[in-house]
């Protein structure tokens, strides 16, 4: 078979290893998956209540038209501004197959979230990366000198997703005012609810004034729901139009659009989560502090933490104690990603913490 040469170059995605997989692996009775951000707290229990109630005989809606209706009312936009994904990750492919072609090109964030990537890749696009200052934080001003003719997408993740920073919205929106409006600037807000620092907004307001500025959020991290698989695009609505030819149809089950629905009104749920997992995080900085050990303050539900040593030894060092943790970040040699559990399973975490980087 002649597969297109685009795919020499591309990974297939790694997903953390599961707890199950490492439980036999090393003999262990408990272990914790702190690799891929989700919430240890899950959905609302409404959910619970709701599952298996559907007509399973028949396609989905199509136009996801009560979670839209819902949606555009919470965030004040119009209903066509609004398109639902098998995750948001199905978007970033959506969006790549409208705009990239050969030779084209994107700007993004290093390190930034890898379906940015491997999606351009796919496309046989390049990619263009600015990398993060002394702060941990990008000055999104190393992207202007990057943009030429071939420049289709800017990504940006925010807060970035593995450092945990934010971009503050005042400089944001001086960054988009001097980007030419023919390159679509993809926000991704995946961790905007985790959000504790005042200087940040979501860029879900400035899509109405700039049509090249879209907003990428999901219900797999604040809501708990990552394993139904939905999220959605915020854009003008001629961006949607051209993201509607690619979008495979029914691409949202019924049960992850009700899902979704149920999550989203249950607000309490969802802000009592993210309430425990700020003490967690507090509690973290307290124990890496009494400790010396070099962490970023986050502003989303994982902390990027420096073991001083290779990041794939320490991940290793710590999955033989229960933690599935994730390395292997461009530009972070020595750091791991660590999700925010429990506040009981932090605890463990650092106790394991403490043994590897003796
Ligand atoms: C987790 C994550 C996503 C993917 O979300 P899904 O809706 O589960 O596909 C997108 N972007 C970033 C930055 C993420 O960390």
């Amino acid at each position: 078979m002649n597969y297109r040469d685009c795919l020499k170059d591309v990974l297939p995605y790694v997903p953390g290893r599961s707890e199950e997989e490492i439980k036999r692996e090393y003999g262990l009775d408990k272990v914790v998956k702190i690799a891929s951000n989700e919430n240890p707290y899950g959905p609302t229990p409404a959910i619970g209540k709701f599952i298996g109630k559907i007509n399973y005989e028949i396609y989905p809606d199509n136009y996801v038209t009560n979670l839209r209706e819902n949606l555009a009312k919470e965030l004040d936009v119009s209903q066509d501004f609004l398109l639902f994904g098998n995750g948001s990750v199905e978007i970033i492919q959506m969006i790549s197959r409208v705009l990239l072609d050969e030779g084209d090109n994107i700007i993004t964030e290093l390190p930034s979230f890898s379906s940015y990537f491997s999606e351009a890749k796919i496309q046989n696009a390049n990619i263009k990366t600015i990398r993060y200052n002394n702060e941990y934080n990008f000055n999104l001003e190393d992207m202007i000198p990057l943009i030429d003719k071939k420049t289709k997408i800017i990504y940006i993740t925010n807060p970035n997703n593995p450092l945990g920073t934010i971009i503050e919205s005042d400089k944001l929106e001086k960054f988009i005012k001097k980007v030419p409006s023919n390159i679509l600037i993809v926000i991704d807000e995946a961790y905007f609810e985790f959000v504790r620092d005042e200087k940040y907004k979501s860029a879900i307001g400035l899509v109405k004034d700039y049509s090249n500025v879209c907003v990428l959020r999901t219900f797999s991290k604040a809501y708990g729901l990552a394993a139904l698989r939905i999220g959605y695009v915020v854009a003008d609505k001629k961006v949607i139009t051209e993201l509607e030819k690619v979008r495979v149809p029914f691409n949202t089950s019924s049960i992850s659009q009700i899902c979704a629905g149920l999550a989203l009104k249950d607000k309490e749920f969802m802000r009592n989560s993210v309430e425990k997992i700020h003490d967690t995080i507090d509690y973290m900085y307290r124990k890496l502090d009494d400790m010396n050990i070099e962490y970023i303050k986050t502003q989303a539900n994982f902390i990027m933490i420096n073991l001083n040593k290779k990041s794939d030894i320490g991940a290793q060092e710590l999955i033989k104690r229960g933690y599935i943790v994730r390395g292997g970040f461009p530009l972070m040699d020595n750091w791991v990603r660590v999700s925010i559990s429990t506040y009981e399973d932090m605890e463990g975490f650092i106790y394991a913490l403490k043994e590897v980087i003796k």
